[in-house]
């Protein structure tokens, strides 16, 4: 399937209008003040005040008497087709329907006390005014170490890595920096959500290549079939969000001989690097011949259970790294430095933590599968992340939103639908994503109420 990321040829939405329309109902009659109705997409107000908020078209129900005449809310064309992302969405609901949050990756314990105390001292000490651009010294060569670690790479902190805010920065640096409008990049669906939005900013040509249960094994073939001199870059994320796959020696070689052949480009984001449990994370980067051409993407959040910090990294050769580094320097030019002060001291940290956030995970998730197979669903098996897919199906909803909205409303429980992350909805619609990064008192608390409330339609 080949589509224009910016372009006007999307497919019809096809999931259940009528489903997604009362998930926004239900969003819009919640007391977020910072989300409307427009159209058929929700969209953020230009401002949180509650005297900007517009009426809603669709239901032509006045939501504001006293601002008939705020402005339109606009956008540019290259977002037009975005929404409020699904996990803002999800959970804002989760608080209107005190349903327990197993939708949106972030961890409800905190992280380590080391690391916040590395940033109370940072604080303390002064150092509160604009990081070097690229990243405090401390923390480029904290990377890079780590990274040696990690792949037996040896890289240059100075020359070829670049902390920015968060991995999603990261992503749009990496993007922006080095995809021409035009550029054909390859994406693997489904996909995390900042991709294919980011891809639409820089104007790419997106060719999207679908992973499919019960494994998501790359279709080798087809993604050959599709990628020629005209690709510019290969995305790919291992371990995989929303599925949990993990990228094989032999699909990562695959992906490599074809882009050392047709000169390409990887972009690698590997967030979820420290939680694989089936099988070793392998770099795409320590493939032979790979370095050169790979972007690896990566962050602090996941492994230190601190998402709200945002501090992340992309290690590339100088001359990837230059274009990296330009988009970086105009989209936010440095990330906060007292967080990237403890971020060295957290990436200094022994193996022990890593094998003990590993041993905490793998308990949590068997509470989380178990749970759910007991509950009826099918569970995909998850190789690594904090996420599992599952099919919804045997409880006779006609997609995943619809599904999502019930479990929601009737049960008191939040998934993602995983709809949202395909270019064409429909391939999608079988499946929901569950997070296992809470404490086990809630997830067995989500399965109990799966247990007691969900039955076959
Ligand atoms: N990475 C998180 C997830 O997949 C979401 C981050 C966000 O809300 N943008 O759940």
């Amino acid at each position: 399937m080949i589509l224009s990321a910016s372009g006007a040829h999307h497919y019809e939405m096809p999931l259940s209008l009528r489903s997604f329309t009362s998930l926004k109902r239900a969003l819009l009659s919640s007391s977020s003040p910072s989300l409307l109705l427009r159209g058929s997409s929700l969209v953020p107000t230009m401002a949180a005040s509650s005297t900007t908020t517009v009426s809603s078209t669709d239901a032509g129900a006045q939501l504001n008497q006293s601002a008939p005449s705020s402005p339109p809310v606009q956008v540019a064309k290259r977002l037009e087709k975005f929404k409020t992302t699904i996990f803002t969405q999800m959970s804002s609901l989760a608080i209107k329907h005190n349903a327990i949050n197993l939708g949106q990756g972030f961890p409800n314990f905190d992280g380590p006390d080391f690391v916040k105390d590395a940033a109370i001292e940072a604080i303390k000490a002064g150092k509160n005014q604009y990081a070097r651009g690229y990243g405090v010294p401390d923390l480029n060569s904290a990377i890079a170490s780590r990274f040696q670690k990690d792949t037996s790479l040896v890289v240059d902190p100075e020359k070829e890595v670049t902390v920015t805010s968060g991995c999603t920065e990261a992503i749009a640096a990496t993007i922006l920096g080095l995809v021409n409008p035009g550029d054909e990049v390859v994406l693997f669906a489904p996909f995390y959500d900042s991709y294919e939005a980011v891809l639409s900013m820089a104007g790419a040509n997106i060719k999207c290549i679908t992973l499919r249960p019960p494994d998501f094994a790359v279709p080798l073939e087809e993604l050959k079939s599709v990628v020629s001199a005209n690709t510019k870059a290969i995305m790919i994320n291992t371990p995989h969000n929303p599925t949990g796959k993990m990228f094989t020696w032999e699909e990562l070689e695959f992906i490599a001989k074809l882009c050392k052949e047709n000169d390409v480009l990887v972009f690698t984001d590997e967030v979820y690097d420290k939680l694989s449990f089936e099988m070793e994370h392998i770099s795409m980067a320590s493939l032979p011949g790979m370095f050169n051409r790979t972007v690896t993407l990566n962050s602090l959040g996941k492994t230190f259970s601190l998402t709200g910090w945002k501090i992340g990294w992309a290690v590339a050769p100088p001359q990837l790294t230059w274009g990296v580094r330009q988009a970086h320097s105009f989209l936010t030019f440095a990330t906060s430095t007292p967080m990237q002060f403890a971020a060295a001291t957290a990436l200094q940290t022994s193996d022990s933590y890593y094998e003990e956030l590993k041993r905490d995970y793998l308990a949590k998730k068997a509470i989380l599968v178990e749970g759910l197979e007991a509950v009826g669903f099918v569970v995909y098996p998850s190789s690594g992340t904090y996420f599992v897919v599952v099919d919804h199906t045997p409880f006779g909803f006609e997609n995943d939103v619809a599904f999502c909205e019930h479990l929601i409303e009737e049960v008191g429980v939040v998934a993602i639908p995983t709809s949202v992350f395909y270019l064409n909805p429909e391939e999608g619609k079988n499946l929901v994503r569950f997070t296992f990064c809470k404490d086990e008192a809630t997830l067995r608390g989500a399965v109990e109420r799966m247990k007691q409330k969900l039955r076959k339609r």
